[in-house]
């Protein structure tokens, strides 16, 4: 390990930083070889971060917004450039293979896309003689520093969720990205100075809960946008209600898919299989739970094994397998408990993902291989859990009304899934359910950059979904002015305005 990679620090001001607050090492999830030690922020550090974001809040907030886009547009494309250098450092510390790691990434651009387009979306509202010569509209201000808060998961798509707009719409950002895989986010920090980013304006302060906790009872902070689990999401949406801190907590999911009589069995499995397994599972999208209807049920699993069977779990990251290990020892651990439990409440391992331990390859890396549990009933304690592995599990249903109503008991919202070929079924399901995202032959309906994400009930704890419309609304406030100039000749000069009368 060079001394430069030793130590991972900070980026604050267009510089990286290293302190010396505690360290936390981190692994190849493929080999467990440590490839760098996280030198965890110091209240001294954070505190640094935010006194930068703020003096450049007061010139970045005045930068004309088209010299401000232009600065995204730069940044789109050294993105683009850079494409398999950000994709390398995921794979490494993440674990995910290529093709996956290209693909956030290449969601994240869409969303610096949609940032370019502010001019547009943030002109405001106006409205010409609101009364007699009285004219009035609506600014859309930003609000100041914003801090960003993300998952392991995907350590460069949800920082592009974040900090694109918020930064476009006049805010300065502090991003403190998760403490186990921080490589990708730093390297997207530095490419947005390269861009032409003025110094402060994105700051990355790496840690762990101290870190954030430092932060949200900075007074300065003006929003926080949270992603990770349903227990952090609701004590961040507290912690910063309790601070009268705008903020967006996107948490934890039980995705499930609703299987009709009438589905295409070889799409939907095909479907499934990949919203299930791919990136190892660890997706707040990931369809866990397919709630099969009827008679379709022996077809169905014949072919959703016979396809999982034909996965590559990727021991070599580079070469064309379908997903990685979890991310660390202790998460497979916990995936693993979780099989093993739904065997011992009398669930069905169809095909086992656990054997791939004892093949000797994989002893060293958090391998754990596409696993899927039948006859799964909604008191098993794997069912009521978000798994977060490469885990599917299947429950049986008499008849639509029942999935529907399975779906609906669920206390997670993000996402759900319907495949079926009648368009009749298909709308009630989406009228009926309560979830946020929903798709209708859709596995994974990740909504495009041009709308926002966000789910209901125990996934999101908030009022303003992430990007898109939303996000831009939550990154502003609104000043409304209603004006009038009086003139002699005007009949409007002699109105009375006092309250309670306008006469
Ligand atoms: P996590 O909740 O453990 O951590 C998320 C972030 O919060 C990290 O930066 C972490 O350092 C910080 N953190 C952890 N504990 C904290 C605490 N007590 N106080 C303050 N900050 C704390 O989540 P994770 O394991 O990194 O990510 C996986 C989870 O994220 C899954 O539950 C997944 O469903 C969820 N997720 C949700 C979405 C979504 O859009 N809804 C997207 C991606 C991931």
């Amino acid at each position: 390990m060079s001394e430069i990679n030793k130590f991972i620090g900070h980026y604050i001001s267009g510089k990286h930083y290293v302190d010396n607050g505690e360290k936390i090492d981190i692994f190849n999830p493929c080999n467990n070889e440590l490839i760098g030690i996280l030198s965890s922020a110091t209240d001294k550090t954070v505190k640094k971060a935010v006194d930068e974001a703020e003096k450049a809040f007061k010139s970045w907030k005045n930068i004309p917004v088209s010299k401000r886009v232009s600065i995204l547009f730069n940044y789109k494309n050294l993105l683009e450039k850079n494409i398999d250098g950000i994709a390398k450092l995921i794979s490494s510390d993440l674990g995910k293979v290529d093709e996956d790691a290209k693909a956030e990434i290449r969601r994240g651009i869409e969303n610096v896309e949609y940032a370019c387009g502010l001019g547009e979306t943030i002109k405001g509202e106006y409205n010409k003689n609101i009364s007699t010569s009285i004219d009035s509209w609506s600014e859309f201000e930003p609000l100041g520093v914003v801090l960003g808060i993300t998952p392991f998961n995907f350590p460069a798509m949800v920082p592009l969720w974040m900090f694109p707009l918020a930064i476009a719409a006049g805010n300065t950002f502090i991003l403190k990205p998760s403490e186990k895989d921080p490589l990708s986010t730093l390297l997207l920090a530095e490419l947005f100075t390269k861009a032409g980013l003025p110094d402060g304006v994105l700051n990355v302060v790496n840690g762990d809960k101290s870190s954030v906790e430092y932060l949200l009872n900075d007074s300065r902070i003006k929003a926080v946008s949270f992603v990770g689990s349903t227990p952090v999401a609701k004590e961040i949406y507290n912690m910063a209600s309790k601070n009268r801190v705008r903020c967006q907590a996107l948490g934890g999911a039980k995705n499930h898919a609703l299987i009709l009589p009438d589905a295409n069995i070889e799409d939907s499995t095909k479907q499934i299989i990949g919203a299930a397994f791919g990136s190892s599972g660890q997706r707040c999208m990931a369809l866990s739970v397919a709630v099969v209807v009827g008679e379709i049920k022996d077809n169905f699993i014949k072919e959703l094994v016979k396809q999982t069977k034909k996965l590559k779990v990727g021991l070599d990251i580079n070469d064309s397998n379908s997903f990685g290990p979890l991310i660390t020892k202790e998460h497979l651990e916990k995936v693993k408990y979780f099989i093993d439990l739904s065997e011992e409440e009398g669930a069905k391992i169809l095909t086992d993902g656990r054997d791939i331990l004892k093949s000797k390859n994989s002893v060293k890396g958090n391998y754990l291989g596409a696993t899927i549990i039948d006859e799964v009933k909604t008191s098993m304690t794997a069912y009521k859990n978000e798994i977060f592995g490469p885990v599917l599990q299947i429950i049986h249903v008499n008849n639509f009304i029942e999935g529907l109503e399975i779906i609906k008991n669920n206390n997670f919202g993000n996402g759900c899934a319907i495949f079926t070929g009648n368009g009749e079924a298909a709308r009630t399901f989406t009228s009926e359910v309560d979830i946020g995202m929903i798709g209708v032959n859709i596995p994974l309906p990740v909504p495009s950059a041009f709308h926002s994400f966000g789910g209901w009930k125990d996934s999101f704890f908030g009022d303003l979904n992430i990007y898109g419309p939303d996000g831009l609304r939550f990154y502003t406030q609104r000043k409304t002015i209603t004006q009038r100039w009086p003139s002699s000749n005007n009949q409007n000069s002699k109105i009375n305005f006092s309250m309670p009368t306008n006469n």
